[in-house]
This record gives C-alpha cells, structure tokens and sequence, in this order.
C-alpha cells in the first residue's frame, strides 16, 4: 500500500506555478523535487490542504485563492528607498524578505519587490500577494519525517539527510 501525505509526513513534488494571465511565475523543472514536512505550513496554506492524502504518481492543478495564499494585498503599493540604506553587506534581490521597525517600534516584515538604479522598491505585501495561483503539482515521493525533522518543523530535503 502507498503511503499518503498527512501530517508527520515528508511530501514530495515538482511544480509549475502560474497566475492568471498563465505566466510561469515559479518551476521546479530541471532541479531537485521540492520537499516539505506536511502540517507545519512550510508551503502556501492553500497548497498545503490540496496535497493532503496525494500519494506518489498523483498529478493535478491546485487553484489557490490569495486568501490561501500570500494575502490579499495590504498596503499602498511598493515605496522607494535608497540602496544606500542597506547595509553594504546585505544583498539586494528582488523577491528578498527583510525585517524593518517602523517609527513606532513596531517589527515588520518588507520585500523587495523591485531595482531601479540606485532605488530599491519595497512592499509591506509579498509580491504574489492578492494573485490566485495555480501550481500544477505531480507528487514524486512520501515518507516518513525523520525525528531530526519533527524536532525541527521543517523537511531536511528530499532524503531527509541534511543537517544543519
Ligand atoms: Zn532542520
């Protein structure tokens, strides 16, 4: 009998995720299946409930509303900021997460969402915020997560070997 996924249980895939106007916006072609420890939010909520109870050779299209998803969007729209306001060593990519405070000490969460120059675009949204994805998904592989991986939340890759 094939094992499903289900919490406590490392799932495996390849994906091909698209927005709307049927733009790839993410792959996992040519590279190693992504792998993930199911229950623990590692992935998209959305996602995450569609692949619950797969089993290996298991291929479908997993539509993911934003609230699913990254969110809707939040905030005004992406605000300009000096490059030079990073740290030199911090680098500077668009789709990069990064912590802030805001003038009332407040800790958030911004992205990088684009380079201009020497300006740098950042968002309070993620940039897949307020977008409905599709992932087409085939499952490759199920296992059972490693004690390393329960203590940790997280999948330790497709074999469950590494370590950090
Ligand atoms: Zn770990």
């Amino acid at each position: 009998m094939s094992q499903t996924i289900q919490d406590g249980m490392v799932g495996m895939f390849h994906y091909t995720l698209t927005n709307d106007a049927g733009e790839t916006l993410d792959s996992s072609d040519g590279g190693d299946p992504l792998a993930y420890l199911h229950g623990t939010n590692s992935i998209v909520p959305g996602l995450e409930r569609q692949l619950e109870g797969r089993s290996v050779g298991d291929a479908f299209v997993a539509h993911v509303p934003p609230a699913e998803g990254y969110g809707e969007r939040r905030g005004p729209g992406p605000q300009r900021m000096e490059r030079s306001a990073f740290p030199a060593d911090f680098p500077v990519q668009v789709g990069r997460p990064f912590g802030a405070q805001t003038e009332d000490g407040q800790q958030i969460m911004l992205w990088i969402v684009g380079i201009d120059g020497d300006e740098v675009l950042i968002d309070i949204d993620h940039p897949l915020a307020g977008q409905t994805l599709h992932f087409d998904v085939s499952i490759v592989g199920v296992r059972d997560a490693t004690e390393a991986e329960k203590q940790h939340g997280h999948a330790h890759g497709v074999d469950g070997a590494a370590t950090h």
